[in-house]
């Protein structure tokens, strides 16, 4: 039954498309906004870039679906639908700037996909579910919200729920990660090209390569969809689409099963048995206080006139200050007043001191620990909390004030998420001053120890220390993918200093984080240690040789997908640009930050591309096996003004920005006005080149037999190499060993 009602779905859904395309321009151009990956469905499962109706016509053409009523035939003529529907959509994309308006997202751009990489793979968003359809009882829609917003899932809405959600006074939004993609059955193929976007941004798998792509999906993206109450013959024909591409259905409708593939469930469960067939765990912990308490609270704002009260803050004065001690008693203290005996719209000094034991904590251990404090604020509803340290900036809000929210309450829920999220800690004491008296007091106190703290962080150096950590958090999507994490290097994704992944390591032993230990220094200046290159080799599992922490050019090191900026070699100046993930313009090769992360995404190995974090960029290695900040000649401004104090002085208004520059041929003649010193190293180079080149010849013609390509074999041996010729340019830069 099924099975022909999915082949019928498939029919009808070609018929119509053809339908729709027949009526339009040949030459009218589709696309997306924000993304490289051309129209990703198509792009993805087939390899190819259509750029016309034309091109769109000519495809769905082509297309055709089997009647014979088997398992197989079916599955195909939902692939079909899913091409059908994506034809559709990308012409409304043609036709209208904006065909979605709000509060329909349509199409999502690649930007936020990244943006959502971190959170993904650290496992913070467990799961991504597209819910297609009407739940049709507000209740069973209330519970169904829930379950997915405590478990801190992105679900993709589409058709009659988002109504039903306006109609129960739910919220949603990308900040709370319940984003209302569209109406019709069509706009979920917007939430399709978001997953097959993956592979190929986190996972550099090549387009059209769809058994890779399938695989992928099936094993490294969760991603599960739920589709709720009476689904016609295109919308159970999009699913089976979906199922062929790796993407299991789950519906509250009965149908055939396929474990693993497509399920039934009651609607109270159908979220924990989405979950269950990708194999996805979520704990949740429950509270007992009178707001809600999770990740889904995190983005929420508490703007003036919401206001209840205003802790710490630039009106008045706090901190918060973890500290490591002997004997914590599992208390919660308040010294002072709560907030119920504060004036309603008053600022007050607020002060959070978090006590922690355990046998193997130490000192070292608290800065790591007291970040947390922010997340773990900002998880109540109706709290929003800012900075950190002595700069802390608390306000809670109206509603949950009334709904009785107390700071013994905020002190319990930081007690338990410490002991849940770091099981090293045996005892937790959670002390809040609210005493002005108090706080003025401790305040100095812990000035003390920030500055304790700072002063050790900032003297580690590379060569202090005999240990380096490697994380592998990112293999989940980036198979090949090994960071390694040093005083001088943080993470690429800019989450995780040395620090952090000391704590992570000696925290959770058997995680994603570990010990590396340096072992030789091959190259002080590339950054080559013996001791990454074991470790890289192994857990890259042989695809990675040899990795130098300073180059971008030589061996440099891995890139996932989740990096903060990527440096960019440029040909024409022999000198390096850098762009960061929010550049929303197009660097001087004319191409935006999506198109250059294109190039080193997926655990790859680049010669001219890495992925960095913009604090490596602050640290006195930066790029130093390459020349440093000096073969540095493009930045866009922000990013600029962001790393100011690490640029050197004299450098600073030789480096273009997009204001100075648009292509690369303005880029060199602002190189050479302002006098980088690129142009007279590049000058230099063009002389040893020629010289280089003539010893070519005449060693060539010395010995007899010598091929240019061993000769370009032997100087790539002896060092590294690039020839330059005039007016053809062809640039190899080999992988070199030490
Ligand atoms: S440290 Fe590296 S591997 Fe770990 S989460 Fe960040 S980018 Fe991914």
């Amino acid at each position: 039954m099924v099975v022909s009602n999915i082949i019928e779905g498939g029919k009808t859904a070609l018929k119509l498309t053809k339908e729709i395309l027949e009526k339009e321009d040949d030459n009218l151009k589709v696309s997306y906004p924000g993304t490289n990956y051309n129209l990703p469905i198509i792009y993805g499962l087939l390899g190819k870039k259509v750029e016309t109706v034309k091109d769109l016509k000519e495809l769905i053409n082509s297309l055709e679906i089997k009647e014979e009523e088997s398992l197989e035939n079916a599955l195909d003529a939902g692939v079909v639908t899913l091409i059908c529907a994506e034809a559709i959509e990308a012409l409304k994309y043609a036709k209208s700037d904006k065909p979605y308006k709000e509060p329909y997202v349509g199409f999502i751009p690649d930007e936020i996909l990244r943006g959502l990489g971190v959170p993904l793979v650290e496992g913070k968003i467990p799961a991504i579910l597209v819910v297609i359809g009407k739940v049709g009882d507000k209740d069973k829609l209330k519970k169904l919200i829930d379950d997915i917003k405590k478990r801190n899932i992105l679900a993709l809405l589409v058709g009659d729920i988002i109504k039903e959600m306006d109609e129960a006074g739910i919220e949603y939004g990308l900040d709370k990660l319940l984003v209302p993609i569209g109406e019709e059955i069509t706009s979920a193929i917007h939430a399709a090209n978001l997953a097959i976007r993956a592979p190929l941004i986190f996972g550099g798998i090549e387009p059209g390569k769809v058994e890779e792509i399938i695989d992928y999906l099936k094993n490294r993206v969760p991603a599960i969809v739920v589709a709720l109450g009476e689904l016609d013959d295109i919308t159970l024909a999009a699913g089976a689409g979906c199922i062929k591409a790796g993407v299991p259905v789950i519906t509250n409708n009965e149908v055939p099963v396929i474990e693993g593939a497509l399920e039934s469930s009651d609607i109270d469960n159908i979220i924990e048995n989405a979950l269950k067939m990708k194999g996805v765990e979520v704990k949740v912990v429950e509270f007992d206080i009178p707001v809600s308490v999770g990740p889904m609270n995190e983005g929420e704002r508490v703007r003036g006139p919401d206001m209840y009260v205003e802790l710490a803050g630039p009106k008045s004065y706090g901190f918060e200050l973890v500290k490591v001690v002997d004997k914590a008693e599992d208390k919660v203290e308040i010294i002072g007043k709560d907030i119920d005996e504060m004036e309603e719209g008053s600022r007050n000094p607020f002060a959070i001191i978090v006590q922690v034991s355990g046998d193997n904590l130490e000192e070292d251990l608290e800065g790591v620990l007291e970040r947390r404090i922010h997340e773990f604020f900002n998880y109540i509803e109706g709290v929003m909390h800012l900075n950190q340290r002595d700069q802390v900036w608390i306000r809670i809000n109206k509603n949950s004030f009334n709904k009785g929210l107390r700071l013994k309450h905020i002190g319990e829920v930081v007690k338990q998420l410490f002991k849940e999220h770091f099981p090293i800690i045996e005892k937790c004491d959670v002390i809040i001053i609210t005493d002005p008296d108090k706080v003025k007091e401790e305040l100095e106190k812990a000035k003390e120890i920030y500055k304790k703290r700072d002063e050790k962080t900032k003297s580690i150096r590379e060569e202090d220390v005999d240990v380096f950590y490697g994380c592998i958090m990112c293999q989940s999507f980036a198979p090949t993918h090994v960071c390694v994490i040093t005083p001088d290097r943080p993470s690429l994704c800019g989450s995780i200093n040395y620090l952090d992944a000391r704590a992570a390591a000696k925290i959770d032993p058997n995680g994603p984080i570990f010990e590396i230990p340096k072992g030789e220094c091959l190259d002080e200046k590339l950054g080559v240690y013996s001791g990454i290159n074991d470790v890289v080799r192994e857990r890259s599992q042989g695809s990675v040789e040899e990795m130098a922490l300073h180059s971008a050019l030589t061996n440099p090191c891995t890139s996932c997908g989740c990096f903060e900026a990527i440096v960019f070699y440029i040909l024409d100046v022999d000198g390096f640009g850098v762009v960061h993930r929010n550049f929303r313009g197009e660097t001087p090769f004319g191409l935006p930050f999506s198109s250059l992360a294109g190039q080193c995404s997926g655990g790859k190995q680049v010669p001219g591309f890495v992925g960095i974090s913009i604090a490596y960029m602050k640290s006195p290695k930066f790029l130093q096996g390459d020349g440093g900040w000096e073969r540095v000649v493009w930045l866009p401004k922000e990013l600029k003004e962001r790393v100011k104090d690490a640029i050197p002085e004299e450098l600073y208004d030789k480096i273009a920005t997009e204001e100075d520059v648009k292509t690369t041929d303005e880029l060199v003649k602002f190189l050479k006005e302002k006098g980088h010193p690129i142009v007279k190293k590049s000058e230099d180079v063009a002389e040893e080149v020629e010289e280089k080149e003539e010893t070519v010849v005449a060693e060539k013609e010395e010995k007899e037999g010598l091929e240019v390509g061993e000769m370009i074999t032997k100087l790539a041996k002896e060092g590294g190499i690039q020839i330059i010729m005039k007016n053809v340019k062809i640039v190899i830069n080999f992988n070199v060993k030490k």
